[in-house]
């Protein structure tokens, strides 16, 4: 079977992990990864034997803290800051979602800055104010994102991207990025749930990323360009016939002879994702070191 984009471009960001550990002599189980997991979403444990995998894969090490459902803020609280005192340890994240009781704000703004691999924390957000060579990390979908536009040579400047999806995690940083002048210099249309006319805007789009977490909000190649470029972020487990598929919030199979690129799922964001994760542990390593 032929290797889809999402996997070929991890596999790049895996190889180039590789090189600098190699060129910097690193002793990569030196490298540990921390994942902090409150209650047992079934999602969350998938997406967390993912980057279990992925630290397996580059030699690093990886230990995940579960917690019960019924913990309070100040337990969790705890335990990010054990993490935050381990030299051991070089990053931490804390899984989401988190049940509604715990406060989500408090726990990703406990996070040492400088172990924040997932860029959840104020200081690191912040930064990406500044563009991508200011920041200190990137939020790991949206590198994995840049990295693949990059990879293949999409062309950005002056092009109108039209970014569906308004979340801390994805759609905002992703809009800072695009939007960047001295970067990638998109004209950025930045949508949400509110938005009117949706399907005339995306029909101007040289470029849409959507991550509405909508199954198939784009379903007809009659709402975009020729040659668009599409990057799909959503992931959704969808009944089809008598069997679980994953699919994306584009329609794949209705949209891609009309798109000069469009990312399947799986095998488009998802694994850049994780690459992009273990890309921000190596930075986080070199931030410890240079301390
Ligand atoms: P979210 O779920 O927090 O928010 C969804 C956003 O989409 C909101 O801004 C909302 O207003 C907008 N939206 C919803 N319906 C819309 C509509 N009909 N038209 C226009 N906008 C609409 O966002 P998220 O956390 O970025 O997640 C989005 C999707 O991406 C989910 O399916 C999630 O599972 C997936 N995701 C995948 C990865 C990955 O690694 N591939 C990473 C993060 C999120």
């Amino acid at each position: 079977m032929e290797k889809k984009i999402g996997n070929i471009v991890a596999d790049e960001i895996y190889a180039k992990i590789k090189r600098q550990i190699s060129s910097q002599s690193l002793d990569p189980s030196s490298v540990k990864l921390a994942v902090v997991q409150v209650g047992n979403d079934q999602a969350s444990n998938i997406y967390i034997k993912f980057k279990r995998r992925a630290c397996e894969k580059l030699g690093f090490g990886f230990s995940l803290f579960k917690l019960e459902d019924k913990c309070t803020t100040e337990e969790v609280l705890k335990i990010i800051d054990s993490i935050n005192t381990d030299k051991n340890i070089t990053g931490c994240i804390v899984q989401l979602p988190v049940p509604l009781h715990v406060d989500k704000y408090k726990i990703l703004n406990a996070v040492n800055p400088l172990k924040d691999v997932d860029c959840f924390h104020i200081d690191n957000i912040s930064r990406l104010y500044f563009g991508y060579e200011s920041s200190r990390f990137i939020p790991a979908t949206v590198f994995g994102i840049y990295y693949l536009m990059k990879h293949c040579n999409v062309e950005t400047k002056g092009k109108t991207c039209v970014i569906i999806g308004k979340s801390n995690i994805v759609g905002k940083p992703l809009q800072m990025l695009l939007s960047d002048e001295l970067d990638m210099a998109c004209t950025t249309i930045h949508c949400d749930k509110y938005t009117e006319n949706l399907f005339e805007l995306t029909r101007l789009a040289d470029i849409i990323i959507i991550a509405a977490g909508v199954h198939h909000l784009i379903n007809s190649p009659d709402v975009i360009k020729e040659n668009a470029t599409i990057i799909d972020v959503g992931i959704h487990r969808v009944k089809v016939g008598d069997k679980f598929r994953v699919q994306g919030d584009v329609n794949y199979e209705a949209l891609k002879d009309k798109c000069k690129l469009i990312t399947p799922v799986p095998g488009g964001v998802g694994p850049v994702t994780v690459a992009g994760l273990m890309h921000n542990l190596m930075t986080a390593n070199k931030l410890q070191s240079n301390q």
